[in-house]
Formats: C-alpha cells, sequence, structure tokens
C-alpha cells in the first residue's frame, strides 16, 4: 500500500479511466513519469568526414529497433477490442510509415551526410522541420500528423541514445512509471520509496514483472492498450492494481474515493499484521508450513516481518539482472549469505539460476537470447548443464552458504530424471573441490528438490521423485505448458487458468507421487500465495506454501478459518469435475462459507 500525499494535480486535463490487467493489488496514488518520453539529452557534434558511412549505418540500425518495436506493438494491437484498438491500429500504421524510408528517413540521413551533424541531432533537426510543417496545415487531422512525427522522432532518438539499463534513481517519491513495456529487470530497479506503482501496455497477468511488482507490494495494472495516448510526465495517476484501472487526471471524486480506500487497505493490513506469530493451523489441528518467495535481498524484511518461516523460493536470477558480467563464486556467496543470515535458522530454498523464455539476463549476452521458442528453448536447468561453469559456479556459492545455516537447492525446468542425476554428481564434485580448497562446507549435502513445472515432469513424477529429495510445484509455467498459454501475453491471459481440471490433475498427480515416496512437496507458484486456491491445494494434500511475503497474512487468514476434513472433501469432489466453470464455482462456494 502506498502514500497518499499527493502532489497538486497540475489539471492538464479531463479524466481519463483504462483498463487493463490487474496484476498487483493495492492503490496507488501520484504522479506520471513516461519511461518513453522521449525526454532525452542530445547530444550534438560533428561527424568526420571519413565516418559518415559509419554515422548513416548508426541511424538504419536505429530505426531498424524502431520498426521492430513499432510491429510488436502492432502485432498486439491487432488483438485488442473496441474503438481504442482501431485508433492505435492506424496511429501505428501511421509509425510504420515514416519509419519506412520516408521523408523524414530521407532528410535524416541527408542532415547527416551533407552537414555532417551527428545522428540525434540530425533526427531533431528533421522532425522540428517536418512537425512545424504538419502543425501549420488547415486539416485539423493533418496538424495531428505534427505530434506523430515527434514521436517517432523520439523512438529514434532512444534508440540512439538507448542506455543498457534504465535507472529510476532520481525520481521524486510516489512517481508511478507508465511505460510500452516494463521488464523484470526494470522492475527490479524500482525502489518503493521512490515508485509507488506502475503500468503498461504490454504484459501478461502470470509474467516475472507482474510476480515482481507483487512482490515489492507495487500496485501494477498492465496489458493497456490506450496506456501513453495523450499522458505526460506530471499528470496525477492513480492505479487501481485491484481492478485494472488506470485513471489519469482523476476527478476530486475520484480521488478521494481512493483515499478513502487506501485507509481501508491500511487498516486491513495492521489487522492482518498480528496474525504474524500466530501458526497457520486449521480448525481442526493440521499444521500447514508457510514461507516466502524472494526475488530480491531486500524482500527479506517482508519475509521475515510477515512470519514465514523459510524461504520456499529464493530467485537467484536477481543475481544476474542489470549488469553485463556474470557474478563469480564469492559475490554469490555473500549474496546468499545474508538471506541465509537474515533467516536466523529457518531454511532457504536456493533455485538455481532460471533465464531464458522470459526472464532474460543480460550478464548472460547471447547465450539465451533470440531462440525461436525461448519457452521451450535453452532454459534454466538446460542452460546450466550446458553452460557447465555457471552451475558449477552457483552450487559451490549455495555449498559454502549451506555451513551458515540450513539451505536446500532446488532445479527450475526438470523434465527427466537424468537432469537431476547430473546436477546430484555436480553437486558432490563441487564439495569435493571445495574441500580440497579447504572451504568449510555445510554437512551433510543440502537436500536436492526439483521444480515440478513442465507436464512432463508432473506425470513422471514417481520417477523424478526416486532421484531427488523433495518437490517444488511450480503452477506458473505448469499452467503455462499445460495450456499453452504465455503467461507473459496479454492477449492470451483470459485462457490461463490454474482451475482449468487438466492443471489439477497434474498437481495431484504430482503430489501423490511425492506422498507415497514420502518426500516433502510445496506449492510456490502464485497460487500458493491467493487466498482462493487455499482449500483446495490442502485438500489435495499439500502442507507447504511458498508466496510473495505480503501474500502469507492473508493466506494464514485462510488457513486458521477452515477445516482440513472439510476441505479435502470439497477437492475430491472438484477432482471429479470437468469443467473449470463448475470448479471455479464449487471452489469460491467453499470459500465464501468460511466467512
Ligand atoms: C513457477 O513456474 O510456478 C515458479 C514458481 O517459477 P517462476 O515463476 O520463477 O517461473
Ligand atoms: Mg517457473
Amino acid at each position: 500500500m502506498k502514500s497518499d500525499a499527493t502532489p497538486k494535480s497540475k489539471g492538464r486535463g479531463r479524466e481519463r479511466v483504462h483498463e487493463g490487467l490487474a496484476v498487483s493489488p493495492g492503490v496507488a496514488i501520484g504522479m506520471v513519469f513516461v519511461r518513453e518520453s522521449g525526454d532525452v539529452q542530445v547530444p550534438e557534434y560533428l561527424i568526420p568526414t571519413g565516418r559518415l558511412d559509419d554515422e548513416t549505418q548508426r541511424l538504419q540500425d536505429a530505426v531498424g529497433r524502431a520498426l521492430k518495436q513499432v510491429g510488436k506493438l502492432k502485432a498486439k494491437a491487432l488483438n485488442y477490442h473496441g474503438a481504442a484498438a482501431e485508433e492505435l491500429g492506424y496511429l501505428l500504421d501511421a509509425h510504420l510509415q515514416m519509419l519506412n524510408s520516408s521523408r523524414l528517413i530521407g532528410g535524416i540521413e541527408r542532415v547527416i551526410r551533407e552537414d555532417r551533424r551527428n545522428a540525434e541531432a540530425a533526427v531533431m533537426a528533421e522532425v522540428s522541420i517536418i512537425a512545424q510543417e504538419f502543425a501549420a496545415m488547415e486539416d485539423p487531422y493533418l496538424r495531428t500528423r505534427a505530434q506523430e512525427v515527434r514521436e517517432v522522432g523520439h523512438r529514434i532518438i532512444r534508440n540512439l541514445t538507448r542506455s543498457e539499463f534504465t535507472s529510476f534513481d532520481s525520481l521524486p517519491k510516489d512517481s508511478i512509471i507508465l511505460a510500452e513495456e516494463i521488464t523484470p529487470a526494470d522492475t527490479a530497479l524500482m525502489d518503493p520509496a521512490r515508485v509507488a506503482g506502475f503500468a503498461s501496455v504490454l504484459g501478461g497477468a502470470e509474467g516475472h514483472t507482474a510476480i515482481m511488482a507483487r512482490s515489492l507490494g507495487l500496485p501494477a495494472v498492465v496489458g493497456v492498450p490506450d496506456l501513453m495516448q495523450e499522458v505526460a510526465n506530471g499528470d496525477q495517476v492513480i492505479v487501481d492494481g485491484s481492478n485494472g484501472l488506470v485513471i489519469v487526471n482523476p476527478s476530486a471524486a475520484r480521488l478521494a474515493d481512493y483515499r478513502d480506500r487506501l485507509k481501508a487497505l491500511a487498516r486491513e493490513a495492521r489487522a492482518l499484521a498480528r496474525l504474524r506469530k500466530v501458526a497457520a493451523v486449521t480448525r481442526d489441528e493440521e499444521r500447514v508450513v508457510l514461507q516466502a518467495n524472494i526475488e530480491l535481498p531486500r524482500e527479506l524484511g517482508q519475509a521475515t516481518t510477515a512470519g514465514a518461516e523459510g524461504i520456499g523460493l529464493l530467485r537467484t536470477e536477481f543475481l544476474f539482472m542489470n549488469r553485463t558480467d556474470l557474478p563469480g563464486e564469492d559475490e554469490q556467496f555473500v549474496a546468499l549469505a545474508e538471506i541465509i543470515g537474515g533467516m536466523a535458522g529457518r531454511p532457504v530454498t536456493v533455485r538455481t539460476l532460471d533465464v531464458g523464455g522470459e526472464k532474460l539476463a543480460s550478464a548472460l549476452g547471447d547465450r539465451v537470447l533470440e531462440e525461436p521458442n525461448p519457452a521451450l528453448g535453452l532454459r534454466a536447468i538446460r542452460l546450466s548443464l550446458k553452460e557447465r561453469s555457471l552451475l558449477d559456479t552457483q552450487l559451490c556459492a549455495i555449498l559454502r552458504a549451506s555451513a551458515l545455516g540450513p539451505v536446500r537447492i532446488l532445479l527450475p525446468m526438470i523434465s527427466a530424471p537424468q537432469e537431476v542425476r547430473e546436477v546430484r554428481k555436480a553437486v558432490e564434485q563441487a564439495a569435493r573441490r571445495l574441500k580440497r580448497r579447504g572451504v568449510k562446507i555445510g554437512e551433510p549435502l543440502p537436500p536436492l528438490g526439483v521444480m515440478i513445472e513442465v507436464p512432463g515432469a508432473a506425470l513422471g513424477a514417481d520417477a523424478l521423485a526416486r532421484t531427488c529429495d523433495f518437490f517444488a510445484i511450480g503452477t506458473n509455467d505448469l499452467t503455462m505448458y499445460t495450456l499453452a498459454i504465455d503467461r507473459t501475453e496479454e492477449t492470451v491471459a483470459h485462457l490461463y487458468n490454474p482451475l482449468h481440471p487438466a492443471v489439477l490433475r497434474l498437481i495431484q498427480f504430482a503430489v501423490e507421487a511425492a506422498l507415497r515416496a514420502r518426500l516433502p512437496v510445496s506449492v510456490c507458484g502464485e497460487m500458493a500465495g491467493d487466498p482462493r486456491y487455499t482449500a483446495l491445494l490442502l485438500g489435495l494434500g499439500v502442507r507447504e506454501l511458498s508466496m510473495v511475503a505480503n501474500a502469507l497474512p492473508r493466506v494464514k487468514n485462510r488457513i486458521l478459518k477452515l477445516d482440513m476434513q472439510a476441505a479435502m472433501r470439497r477437492a475430491q469432489i472438484i477432482m471429479d469435475q470437468s469443467d473449470a466453470g463448475r470448479i471455479a464455482t464449487l471452489l469460491d462456494d467453499f470459500n465464501e462459507a468460511l466467512g
């Protein structure tokens, strides 16, 4: 929940309400920071005659990138509905036309060649001339083209001057970031002390950006088609991450209403905070273990404040984000030591690197980029086993850290027992190497667990159970791969449904395999953090849930109210159903009766 200390609206215009996907709950009230505003510093300098070809090439590269970006936006816009989608389609067509060898691009090239000006300055010069011509036209439609020329120019300049990583460090308190796209790496740079929330044109509900937003407690809405139209830095804005609304220049009545909601949310959070030290026990005295997922070390405080009994999933991707080099063993050890120390004897489950797919890590450069089907490609454990130095470095750091407290090693995207066996060998080798170096490691070696997040792993869970020490069910990817729905894609977000009977059967299958083999089994996908699903997961036999820390009190509250025997009976009825809608009704009715 965010502060409601809002600067006065600049009164730039009428209220506009945009709808999108509600991906991170809560309300943020603040001032717009348009990430792609084009408000960039444009350097100006003369190009030596011998380097004019290089400079023209630099321009062409930037234009090529712009074409790709607009093309991607247009492909998305085609899937939206209604007038906004149509308008957006026309607009992007106009942008594509300008970028495709129009007078604009020809003019910029001429300024580079004839005046020997650098590409950025040439863009500014040519855009200014053409925009002035449009602005002077009689026809109101053509006059609006002036703004479009400027937008296209800004896009080219951003591509020319683009820096590797966005920094949000200089933003004032209560900034709300609006952007075409926000990556997980961008989110990692958002400091909740400055950034109150964000919204973007692209993005799906279960993508990593959404998960990071929930982890950081930042209200967020993604997949908002017309978000970037007529919005300017400094506009007042509300992001309603619970209902999927972005309200630019809110009316006084709307603001007052949202301020009341902020107060109500704060009251609710205070009431839930009282549950911190209460054990998660059902009414019929069944104990459930609640742990936290951690994306970034700075969430450690939230995890302990929420009363997490351990870290059920430490995503180590943060070590590889927003940088161009790889973290070494010492650096990884220090980061892990901080978290293990912070958990003071409670277990920490460290997952090995899970990049590829939507989770691109800049530090890995070309190793994982540009696959035709990245979600099916060299991702996660596959990459670690191929680039053995990545795995070995990480395992050494984890083993060293295991001397400081209870640690478990978790492997992402496992699809076959052979992968687990290879990693186990690698762990043993790393342990021997460390001992030869005289380095202290935890004894016995940490338990080795498998993420069940690929349908094949769920169906082959009995065989996997014979190779590993615990299961962690990743319902995010399990849902994505079972239903063939890209979890980051807003156009198919309405089809993403963990209550699909096929997904539930796979969860049940994996849980039962674990129980047969007497292996601990947890759920650490986003389902675990949504109280709507708590009764069902417990009813299926799960007794460990790991979730974003700030979801923990609500889930605990639900557990305190429910009766395990009743939850198991309801799960049985649900598992006899073949329709996801009926399943949802059966579950919601059960939850409602709990109050
Ligand atoms: C999952 O897939 O459910 C999971 C927990 O892993 P991630 O969200 O990091 O892919
Ligand atoms: Mg996953």
